[in-house]
């Protein structure tokens, strides 16, 4: 990429979340990720392009020396900062607009640093060669938190007995924010048990929401409508995926068409998701798992009757269990680490200064990925306990926020590099995105949401008769 001769016209409108937008290129396999900010903030409030370029460096900075090691080289790709012409951003800008769903527009692209993430494009696969006229496909799924806390601070029993996704839901329908309730449970995903994952891919299907995007040749095929009262098209879908599955289509005809091909579709994610993470290792990593499986969430539609004793949980290297075990860090649950955060917050008041000793806002380096690795178990009252505790949930959080991209694409018979599926010949490739570092001031926050949550979901589900 030539930083100076950047042309607006090579780009093309990618996707956003809640804080940033992404662009891609027509050509490479690379993509640009933009920062937002609410649209109404002034200029007066806006960062300065330093703190813009010092906001982008921390998250690399996050990503490389703190995620990358918690997940695993071969899952992340922190990318790199580059420094764009205002020009081109602002022609971006412009371009991408009419693109955007209404329900982000409540933010706009930052079109001041000229501050950018130059990352790979991971919904296409790089050395997939034009040798197979089908393009990469790719499934994007937002996972969500995959345990039940455990923690011995909490108050509340229901949150050891039904997970933080499925109680979020009812606020989040009581709020406006979807129509529906999603059948998703991240504790289905996260068992290890494929009858289990099965369910709650189908499940995912049925609503998406923001927790799945499908991907074809780099272009979105599936996800939430922007109008949250119209379904998302499964027969759209399998039109899509028949080409890549094709001796299913034989299968099943009349009744249930496209059934086939959607299972097919199903198993090829559930064994990527088990897998050492690319096709160039062999199959699934049976060998070393990780725990025991997850216990049912009690707001699950999986039947509990059907749950197997002795299930194996995940294995070791799967990118689940590395996304798991880093979720796990938060160990006190926001009710423990809220008095923790008030210890920090009083230990700041009297010695302002010592906020850049202990990293509160970073720097993310080694030093930072020590204080997380090394923290006491036991709390000695310190303020080195209370921050090493504050900065293993800030860490829980980005994994509990992350998404998983699995491209696959098919390939020839004598092809080195191949999936150990059986029927479908598939390439594929595995990465973590959206590691992002969560801000030390939202825990406040964070501790205000789950006290509402939890408190709707007893009175919307435990009113009297
Ligand atoms: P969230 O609201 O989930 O926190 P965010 O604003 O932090 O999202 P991202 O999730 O990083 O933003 O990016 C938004 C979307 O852009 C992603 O859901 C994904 O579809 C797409 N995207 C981001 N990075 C890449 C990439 N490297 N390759 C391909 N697509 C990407
Ligand atoms: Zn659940
Ligand atoms: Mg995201
Ligand atoms: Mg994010």
């Amino acid at each position: 990429m030539e930083l100076d001769k950047m042309d607006e016209n090579d780009w093309k409108y990618h996707g956003e979340g809640n804080k940033s937008l992404v662009v891609s290129h027509l050509q490479h396999c690379q993509v640009l990720r933009l920062l937002k900010f609410p649209s109404e903030d002034s200029a007066h409030t806006r960062q300065t392009a330093e703190q813009a370029f010092r906001h982008i460096l921390n998250i690399v900075d996050y990503s490389k020396y703190v995620m990358k090691p918690l997940l695993g080289e071969k899952y992340v790709h922190s990318g790199e900062v580059v420094k764009l012409p205002l020009d081109f951003v602002r022609q971006l800008s412009l371009k991408v607009q009419q693109e955007r769903p209404e329900l982000r527009c409540d933010k706009v692209m930052d079109t001041f640093s000229g501050c950018g993430l130059c990352l790979p494009n991971l919904t296409q696969l790089p050395l997939h060669h034009l040798r197979d006229h089908r393009p990469p496909i790719c499934v994007e799924i937002k996972p969500k938190c995959g345990f039940l806390p455990f923690s011995r601070h909490i108050t509340k029993e229901c949150k050891r007995k039904v997970c933080r996704f499925c109680m979020h839901q009812h606020y989040k329908l009581a709020n406006g924010k979807w129509k529906r309730l999603s059948r998703y449970c991240p504790l289905d995903l996260f068992s290890g048990s494929k009858q289990r994952m099965y369910v709650a891919l189908k499940n995912l299907l049925e609503e998406p929401q923001n927790n799945l995007k499908i991907f074809k040749g780099g272009e979105l095929i599936f996800s939430c409508k922007d109008d949250a009262k119209q379904q998302p098209d499964l027969n759209d879908l399998v039109q899509h995926l028949r080409p890549y599955f094709p001796h299913s289509n034989g299968l099943y005809n009349g009744h249930q068409p496209g059934k086939a091909v959607l299972n097919e579709f199903i198993q090829v994610i559930c064994s990527a998701l088990l897998s050492g993470g690319d096709s160039n290792r062999s199959g699934e990593s049976r060998k070393v798992h990780l725990s025991e499986s997850r216990p049912l969430c009690e707001a699950s539609p999986f039947p509990r009757d059907l749950l197997r004793n002795g299930n194996q949980g995940l294995p070791k290297d799967s990118v689940l269990a590395k996304i798991l075990q880093v979720q796990m860090l938060d160990n006190l649950d926001i009710e423990g680490i809220y008095p923790l955060y008030k210890r920090v917050e009083q230990y700041l008041e009297e010695f302002p200064k010592e906020r850049n000793r202990l990293q509160i806002d970073g720097p993310y380096n080694e030093s930072f990925m020590d204080t997380v690795k090394n923290c006491p178990v036991e709390d000695d009252g310190s303020v080195e306990y209370a921050v090493g505790k504050v900065h293993q949930y800030r860490v829980a959080m980005t994994a509990k926020d992350c998404s998983i991209m699995i491209t696959f694409a098919p390939c020839e018979e004598d092809e080195e590099h191949q999936l150990n599926l059986e029927k479908p010949r598939l390439t594929y490739s595995i990465s973590i995105l959206d590691l992002d570092p969560k801000p030390y001031e939202g825990i406040p926050h964070q501790h205000k949401l789950d006290t509402k949550i939890v408190n709707y979901y007893l009175r919307s589900t435990q009113a009297p008769p």
